[in-house]
């Protein structure tokens, strides 16, 4: 079977020369006569590799020299928690905006270690809407203010970085790392699970200040960031496989230019379905347009059976994985990437089609 356009929100499509460049190496990486996968992460191998990963993320975020970077496990979840352990201790309170399912995670998880507040919580407008920095009620004293930029669930994105003061900006970029240039000296600490625009599930990237750590006492070795930096991220057996994988999706990426290219590219390809949804008496979006997001198109017909029988034709027609989060319902087409204008131009055209017939 030839490849479909697969619409998941993650684990998602990925770039086809990387998984063909990992083909090629899956039984001999570089002439080491190993796979990536059976290599010791403290060999020179495996040491080569990681550091070029680093490096390439470094080139491409353009994230400087006084940020850490770590490969981790444990997905983006594990980052709800381990995030507030570690920077909470300042003044044993935090903020989060709660514009969805996964900054509510954040926030559920904040309370086991801390006093922290919702600064802003959308569920009333059912999370539709990215609220205005005027919305942000923030405490000064708050240790630090968590948001998540790009809901992948809701299908809204933050087109702006709050303004916090001296507080840091802790960020959960899990759908959207990668996707558009960013100014990293903004944030403390940004987390990304790799299974949208960066690789495989299991390895977790967080790209952090060390100077903004204040942990909560005792914290669980793994969970301390300043010893998964001491450590290089090699405190125990990091995630090899997805670090090689992430640098050739950065092989990749720089292929096709830089983060203002795939910003372009990115936008190029969600005004081709919001233009579909824009002018479609039958495909409805509940985002507000300012909060539209750029890698998780949400849409719906407003009929549970409509929407079933349009999931099923499009799997049939090789459009996979549209339908929505259990919490949504409908459909929701994750545009990431690694997903080639083609498969949103046709599945546009599926689109138009499907509500003529
Ligand atoms: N945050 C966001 C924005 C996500 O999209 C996801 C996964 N879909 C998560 C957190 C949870 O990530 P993980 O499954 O890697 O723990």
């Amino acid at each position: 079977m030839g490849r479909v356009f697969n619409f998941s929100a993650g684990p998602a499509v990925m770039p086809e020369s990387a998984l063909r460049r990992a083909a090629a190496e899956i039984t001999d990486h570089g002439g080491s006569g190993m796979s990536v996968m059976e290599m010791s992460h403290r060999g020179k191998h495996f040491d080569a590799i990681i550091q070029r990963t680093e490096q390439s993320l470094r080139e491409v975020l353009d994230i400087p020299a006084h940020y850490k970077v770590l490969f981790l496990q444990g997905g983006a979840t594990l980052q709800f928690s381990m995030s507030a352990m570690n920077l909470i201790g300042k003044t044993g309170k935090a903020d989060y905006a709660v514009t969805g399912n996964f900054s509510a995670g954040a926030f559920k998880e904040g309370k086991r270690f801390g006093t922290v507040r919702a600064c802003v919580d959308t569920s009333d407008n059912g999370y539709t809407k990215i609220p205005a920095q005027s919305e942000l009620d923030l405490d000064p004293e708050a240790s630090y203010v968590h948001y998540c930029m790009n809901n992948t669930v809701f299908g809204t994105k933050w087109t702006y970085i709050p303004e916090t003061g001296d507080v840091p900006l802790v960020c959960d970029m899990s759908s959207c790392i990668l996707s558009e240039p960013l100014d990293v000296s903004r944030f403390g600490v940004i987390y990304a699970g790799a299974q949208k625009n960066m690789g495989p599930a299991g390895l977790t990237v967080v790209i952090l200040r060390e100077d903004i750590l204040h942990p909560i006492a005792p914290i669980p070795t793994y969970l301390d960031y300043a010893s998964q930096i001491k450590t290089n991220s090699m405190y125990n057996t990091p995630p090899t496989y997805g670090v090689y994988l992430l640098g050739l999706v950065l092989d990749w990426v720089r292929e096709r230019g830089d983060l203002a290219a795939m910003k372009a590219y990115n936008e190029k390809k969600a005004a081709i379905l919001y233009d579909v949804l824009d002018s479609s008496q039958m495909f409805i979006s509940k985002v507000d347009k300012a909060s539209r997001s750029v890698m998780n198109v949400v849409f719906t017909t407003g009929d549970a059976d409509k929407d079933d029988a349009f999931v099923k034709a499009a799997a049939a027609a090789g459009f996979v994985t549209l339908k929505g989060h259990r919490a949504t319902g409908g459909m929701r087409a994750s545009i990431y990437n690694a997903m080639p204008i083609e498969g949103v131009e046709k599945l546009a055209e599926f689109m138009r089609a499907f509500e003529r017939a």
